[in-house]
């Protein structure tokens, strides 16, 4: 659950698995400059936005910002850039039938407009050691991922990130070519795409993407895993990777794309 959305209806007695000390950096609101965007699936908006001359906003890799517009709740987007291009914000946006920000701003936003953020936010970030690394990302839950990737596999050449990435349609697995330059360029990492809905591409499963993790490993003792999309694939994988194959439950790191109208 998102402690930051819900209310309890009576006392709560509340068991932390891991409690880490909470590094406050600065988080700023900015206006955001639209620099480009791109449509890379259907229902897929790539952004890539730009702060003010000389503005640069720290964050770690896989956090997220809020998007701020007047009279609406601030939408959650995770950052997709790595942290050292941290000038600007790229952001891979689902665009929703009737969404306020995806459909109604988005689509009518022109190169050079602004939109007003704020940032960085969240804990969905990778955690050190040694453990073999289970990255699980439903639609555009490759954002963070993507993020966290980038800066994560030429710092650790010598651990191990397997990245399941699933989607409806084979559309939906809009960063390919991003993908197969990690595969050339690093040893340890490994990736396994899946679609649901269809057929899918060379050397991808179809299927769902939980799914595919549960067929490759005998047990995930031993493994840190980060899972991030819909809310029912991320709470499918904390149950099954928790329930059935054994993984520690402070090894297990996710956001849920909750949004705020549902
Ligand atoms: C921490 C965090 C990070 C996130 N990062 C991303 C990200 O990187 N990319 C991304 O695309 N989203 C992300 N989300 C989800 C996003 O914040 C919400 O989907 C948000 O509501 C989108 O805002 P909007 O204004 O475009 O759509 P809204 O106007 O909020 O919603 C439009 C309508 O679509 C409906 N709707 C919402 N989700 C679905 C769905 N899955 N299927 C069908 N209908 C739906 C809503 O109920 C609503 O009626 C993230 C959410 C969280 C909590």
């Amino acid at each position: 659950m998102l402690l930051c959305q819900v209310r309890a209806d009576s006392d709560l007695r509340i068991a932390a698995n891991r409690i880490e000390p909470v590094q406050k950096g600065e988080r700023r609101k900015v206006q955001a400059r639209l620099f480009r965007k791109r449509l890379v699936a259907d229902d897929v908006c790539i952004v890539d936005l730009r702060f003010p001359a000389g503005v640069r906003i720290p964050f770690k890799a896989g956090q997220y910002l809020h998007v701020l517009m007047e009279g609406e709740q601030p939408r959650s987007f995770s950052m997709a850039n790595s942290p050292k291009a941290n000038d600007g914000a790229q952001l891979q946006v689902r665009v929703l039938p009737g969404s306020i920000f995806g459909e109604r701003i988005l689509a009518t936003m022109q190169a050079g407009q602004t939109v007003e953020l704020e940032l960085p936010f969240g804990d969905f970030y990778l955690r050190e050691g040694a453990l073999p690394v289970v990255l699980v990302a439903g639609g555009t839950g490759f954002a963070p991922i993507q993020s966290l990737l980038e800066e994560a596999l030429p710092k650790y050449p010598d651990r191990s990130f397997t990245l399941y990435w699933g989607a409806r349609h084979e559309n939906g697995l809009y960063a390919m070519e991003q993908i197969q330059k990690w595969q050339r360029r690093h040893a340890n990492f490994h990736f396994v795409g899946t679609v649901s809905d269809g057929p899918p591409p060379a050397g991808c499963r179809s299927g769902l993407v939980h799914e595919a993790v549960l067929a490759d490993h005998a047990n995930l003792t031993d493994h840190q895993a980060y899972v991030c999309g819909a809310p029912l694939m991320v709470s499918a994988c904390r149950e099954a990777f928790i329930q059935t194959k054994g993984l520690p439950a402070a090894n297990f790191f996710a956001d849920a794309f909750v949004s705020v109208n549902s």
